[in-house]
């Protein structure tokens, strides 16, 4: 190890930044959020000082430094493309005690800036020891995927409340597996997602029970995760946050292998899935199966394809959750209209084409559609319909029954986002004798409206494709409308 990493407490203290550009400048900034008092000599400041003049704790004096600037100051950036002064200011700063940073001279340095990954007040600070800046900054662009943004929020919460429960639990061992459970479970969760208030008031709680009767059997929730389309890069990072800590998940047909490929190995897994004629395990089921598991302790992870709370049941599902007083929350996903959409290069809205999206469900109940005709039929607007696939002739045939021409465009995506996506472009007179003849599969998207016709130009994997033949066939939707030309 070259240097000791350790991190200084600066508030209130002074400190000097010698330089007026875009490094003197993030210098300043972040001396400012560690709370120094800040004073920046440079004749002239950048732009990127734009914001800081604004900070209290900052000041600017347009001359180089004497000096006497530098007494009592703790730390010192010299940031100057300018030797001699670079030169002076790092003797005067040395002088008068301060710990002296030289931009791009580690020679000169006293201490060196590590990158930094910012969940305040949790901070990683990452250094290569001056080897390679470039591989510091790229570990901490990974680690800034890695670790979410919440992450701070623990930290807030456990900074909040270490005294009380040092207090309560006394012995090192158990506190610790306290933690693990507050950090890991429904209080952790809870204040990752933002609800600050609500976990300070569980953790209090909970510390009160632990000073009462030191063990704690463990509390049972429930997690309704949307796991997007299909494809995994499409889930969010709070998903698989929840997927990697499930000990039992709930999933059906949509759910796709690769999602599940991600939820945690140990994970008990139970299938509710449902065809569209045999009918899935009734809702009630799946619920009494929720609240059951959930009592057991158990963090229950019902996976969702798409959006939970779109066409997904899941509002149902948690009423009873609700009712029975067991904790859960709701995890959004990529809906398959916009899965769709993206991967298949139509844009739900367009300025010269649709102003407004309307998502509605084409499964006719005992094979009846009922739809408001008079609200689907507005110009200007796309309809993305959900479980239509099997209704397509009848659905098409109402659109024109009711006014709509026959010419309007309308694409068909199979398996959306996935490597087996197909796209079925046409009009609402043709689609559905291509999809028939197409032989899709499903779940499907149908997508009517002008938006369509957009697809030449905008589908990516299309462009893509083009471009390089040799990759695969990514999109037999290429050849499907190779077809049609
Ligand atoms: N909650 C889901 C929708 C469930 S309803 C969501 O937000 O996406 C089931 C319907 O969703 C299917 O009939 C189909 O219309 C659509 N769907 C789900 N996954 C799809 C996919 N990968 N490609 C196309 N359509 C899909």
């Amino acid at each position: 190890m070259r240097h000791l990493p350790i991190f200084l407490e600066l508030s209130g203290r002074a400190a000097v930044v010698v330089g007026g550009g875009v490094v003197a400048a993030r210098r300043a900034e972040v001396l400012i959020k560690a709370g120094a008092s800040v004073t920046t000599f440079a004749t002239a400041l950048s732009e990127d000082f734009r914001e800081l003049l604004e900070a209290p704790s900052f000041r600017h004096e347009a001359r180089d430094p004497e000096p006497k600037d530098f007494e009592g100051a703790a730390l010192c950036f010299v940031a100057t493309e300018d030797l001699r002064l670079a030169a002076d200011a790092r003797a005067a700063a040395k002088s008068a005690g301060a710990l002296v940073n030289v931009a791009d001279r580690p020679r000169l340095c006293d201490f060196i800036m590590p990158s930094i990954v910012d969940r305040s007040p949790l901070v990683i600070a990452i250094s290569t020891g001056g080897a390679s800046p470039i591989l510091g900054r790229m570990l901490k662009a990974r680690l800034e995927t890695l670790i979410p943004a919440a992450y701070g929020r623990l930290a807030r919460l456990t900074g909040g409340f270490r005294l009380a429960v040092a207090k309560a639990i006394p012995s090192p061992i158990v506190r610790r597996r306290f933690w693990e459970a507050v950090l890991e479970g429904p209080i952790g969760e809870r204040a990752l997602s933002g609800d600050d208030r609500a976990a300070d008031a569980e953790l209090a709680r909970a510390i009160e029970r632990a000073a009462a009767e030191r063990a704690e059997a463990p509390r049972g929730e429930v997690y309704l995760v949307g796991a997007g389309p299909g494809d995994p890069d499409l889930l969010t990072f709070r998903a698989l946050r929840l997927m990697q800590k499930a000990d039992v998940v709930l999933y059906d047909r949509l759910t796709d292998e690769g999602v599940m490929n991600l939820v945690r190995r140990e994970a008990e897994r139970i299938y509710v899935g449902k065809q569209p004629d045999d009918h899935e395990l009734p809702q009630g089921e799946i619920s009494a199966l929720l609240v059951k598991l959930a009592r057991q302790g158990k963090r229950v992870l019902r996976l969702k394809g798409g959006d939970p709370f779109m066409f997904g049941r899941g509002g149902e599902e948690i009423e009873a959750l609700a009712a029975d007083g067991i904790a859960f929350q709701v995890c959004p996903g990529v809906t398959a209209a916009t899965g769709a959409a993206a991967y298949a290069g139509i844009p739900l809205t367009h300025r010269d084409h649709a102003q407004s999206c309307v998502f509605v469900t084409g499964h006719g109940k005992d094979g009846k559609i009922a739809l408001d005709w008079g609200a689907l039929l507005q110009p200007r607007q796309t309809v993305a319909i959900y479980m239509g696939l099997r209704n397509l002739e009848a659905l098409t045939r109402e659109f024109i029954a009711h006014g709509a021409d026959a010419d309007l465009p309308a694409a068909v995506v199979d398996n959306a986002t996935r490597a087996t996506q197909r796209v079925v472009v046409g009009a609402l007179g043709t689609v559905a004798a291509k999809v028939r003849a197409a032989e899709l599969s499903g779940p499907a998207i149908i997508i009517i409206g002008t938006v369509v016709t957009l697809r030449d130009k905008l589908d990516w994997r299309l462009q893509a494709e083009l471009r390089s033949p040799a990759e695969g066939d990514l999109s037999p939707a290429a050849s499907e409308k190779d077809r049609e030309r």
